[in-house]
């Protein structure tokens, strides 16, 4: 669908089109395995890629090839892989670009699992994530060698709510021949582009702001279309012959759609981790209301951020829609629409106070997600980052006196009330 409807209109229409069998006008659940081929010789220029189509539902389904056109489209990307979780995706993103003895370099603040995930889980596949400040060019170029396949981070951070300056980011990427990757879930493209600053690849947990009500796992690595595979010999899953397809070179041949193909033929095929048509019509259903959802998650979290920086058991507030905020003069270039619904505050009581805070809370729910039309709330040092060392905690903004809000739809000040009794039991 064309680029120049805005984006509410997009969030709604993308990937989308009547059902051509039914006239069907809300996408369909194409719930099948697999597609009738018309005879073998269509059947063989499917298996060869010389004709694109469906042929198996771990590669191709036509309800998930609606998301990622749909996701692409509002990312500015030349295409997507939807794929069904969050932390595949960021596995799908990476799977391309490394080898043995090839590594990422990564930010600090990050979702926890993507730290273990990272830390510990990649190294099996002989892959290695090296931890850096992201605002520290310096430690960043210090970081890089021959083996980094690309740098990672997240635009706005969970839970901490950094905001990564991704123009310079995609400008010492760019010095280095390297994709940047960009994870934009606590964001969504309603509040950032990356592709915009430069970014890549833009991974997405579909889990969380763009199905938007708690109901799914799904993730989605959208691609740039813009990066040059062939500039160097690092890249050779995209730019030398595929032995599992007779020698074919993903990106002579598909150009700008070089990502998205290996994703699809060669990641999906051989690592499976597919997103299931049901998840996808559920996210479907999402993103149609994504914008009307995050200028309200956007304007109840300042209300609520506003509200907590003031209250005497609270210590600090980390929220980018706070002037107080040291990434708060970043907002109106990276995140123009607001710095969403997610945002930490630390409690002058520390751990204890937390746990009792958390507790005491009644129409928060207490849960390991975030980007719920309901309010949640979580302590990440006894749970989400609960794995990591206490260095790792407090770099990743979740230390022990930290507690993570996500800010829901509901009236601001209801929200406001049940926090103001919560902190009274807290602090007793
Ligand atoms: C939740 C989350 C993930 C992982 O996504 P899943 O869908 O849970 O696998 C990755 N990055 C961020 C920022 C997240 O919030």
């Amino acid at each position: 669908m064309s680029g120049d409807y805005g984006f509410d209109t997009l969030q709604v229409h993308a990937g989308a089109r009547p059902d051509p069998a039914t006239g069907a006008r809300q996408v369909p659940i194409y719930q099948t395995t697999a597609y009738v081929f018309r005879d073998a010789d269509h059947a063989a220029a499917l298996f060869n890629l010389q004709e694109v189509g469906y042929i198996y539902s771990r590669l191709t389904n036509p309800t998930v090839a609606a998301l990622q056109e749909r996701v692409a489209t509002l990312e500015g990307g030349a295409g997507a892989v939807c794929c069904s979780s969050g932390h595949a995706a960021q596995i799908m993103a990476l799977f391309p670009l490394m080898g043995p003895g090839c590594n990422v370099v990564v930010s600090t603040r990050l979702y926890g699992g993507s730290v273990t995930q990272f830390s510990q889980t990649i190294r099996r596949f002989g892959w290695e994530a090296r931890f850096v400040d992201i605002d520290d060019a310096g430690a960043i170029n210090a970081a890089i060698d021959a083996q980094t396949r690309a740098i990672f981070c997240e635009s706005i951070a969970n839970p901490g709510g950094h905001i990564a300056d991704l123009d310079a980011l995609a400008r010492l990427a760019n010095a280095a021949g390297l994709p940047l990757i960009v994870d934009n879930t606590s964001a969504t493209p309603y509040l950032c582009r990356p592709i915009e600053h430069g970014a890549t690849l833009v991974v997405h947990s579909m889990t969380k702001y763009l199905t938007g009500n708690g109901t799914v796992t799904g993730g989605c690595v959208v691609d740039s279309g813009r990066f040059d595979w062939s500039a160097s010999d690092k890249f050779p899953s995209l730019s030398a012959p595929e032995p599992a397809y007779h020698g074919l070179k993903f990106h002579e041949t598909f150009g700008p759609l070089a990502f998205t193909f290996h994703g699809i033929a060669v990641g999906l095929r051989d690592l499976g981790m597919t997103l299931n048509p049901q998840a996808a019509h559920y996210t479907l259903m999402g993103i149609e209301t994504l914008s009307l959802r995050m200028a309200r998650h956007c304007e109840n979290a300042v209300k609520v951020a506003t509200w907590l920086e003031k209250h005497p058991a609270v210590a600090r507030v980390t929220y980018a829609g706070l002037p107080s905020s040291p990434c708060h003069d970043r907002l109106a270039r990276i995140c123009p629409k607001g710095a969403g619904g997610l945002f930490t505050f630390a409690l002058k009581g520390g751990y204890e106070a937390c746990v009792r805070f958390v507790d005491a809370l009644n129409l928060f729910s207490h849960v390991a997600n975030l980007g719920d039309t309901r309010s949640l709330v979580i302590h990440s040092a006894s749970t989400t980052h609960r794995q990591l060392t206490p260095e790792q905690q407090t770099a990743a903004g979740a230390g022990p006196e930290v507690v993570r809000l996500s800010i829901g739809i509901e009236d601001a000040d209801d929200l406001i009330a049940d926090l103001e009794q919560a902190l009274a039991v807290a602090t007793a």
